[in-house]
């Protein structure tokens, strides 16, 4: 039997989201989708960006330093553009105090940048409120699924949070995955295990002397 309907689907695929950073030149004038901010501490550990898992963390048992970051959904309206932006826990105070004012940080624009101009230096954060009626703002993703795809982590290592009660389903799409992956923070130990499946492919293509 066919299923005839006079409704259009509903479009609630969302793809893995890229993680951003502030630029070291120029800026981030984004508007944030997310109701509230997701904070995590994170370890550079063996190459790569993973969450701290504290009681139990590998990193924290090498006593490998964690730095707390926060993250929320962005989106950039002139290039239509949706993604995850990190930032540290310091430039995020206004974000913070927004939401307080606001109830949410959803409509929230934000102007980041680096006064300095320097890649690691301080990140600078204003805020000021968008006018909704003028821009179709897009369902936000649930972070820390974003972030799972993003860590290689499996999307069911997130725990429930409060952030968003109906998020839209995160669905892989490896194109935006691999850009993720080659981003300098996270890329040593995706290249490394390319470099380790090329080795053992070529180990195994070997013919075995006699
Ligand atoms: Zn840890």
């Amino acid at each position: 039997m066919p299923h005839w309907s006079n409704q259009l689907p509903a479009n609630r695929k969302h793809m893995g989201f890229e993680l951003r950073r502030t630029p070291a030149v120029g800026n981030l004038h984004v508007i944030v989708t997310s109701p509230d901010v997701t904070v995590c501490d994170t370890h550079f550990y063996h190459g790569r960006t993973i969450p701290c898992e504290r009681p139990d963390c590998p990193a924290c048992n090498e006593a490998i330093p964690y730095r707390t970051h926060v993250y929320l959904a962005a989106y950039d309206p002139r290039k239509a553009e949706h993604f995850i932006l990190e930032t540290t826990a310091h430039a995020a105070i206004p974000l913070i105090e927004y939401r307080d004012a606001n109830d949410t940080l959803r409509g929230c624009a934000i102007y980041a940048s680096r006064p300095k101009g320097a890649k690691n230096s301080r990140v600078e954060i204003q805020t000021n409120s968008t006018n909704l009626s003028k821009i179709n703002l897009p369902s936000p993703p649930d972070v820390p699924k974003a972030l799972c795809v993003i860590w290689r982590l499996p999307t069911d290592a997130a725990t429930p949070n409060n952030s968003t009660s109906n998020p839209p389903t995160i669905q892989i799409d490896s194109a935006i995955t691999a850009k993720v992956h080659q981003q300098p923070d996270n890329a040593n130990g995706y290249i490394r295990r390319q470099q380790l499946q090329q080795q053992l492919t070529e180990a195994c293509s070997r013919t075995p002397t006699a």
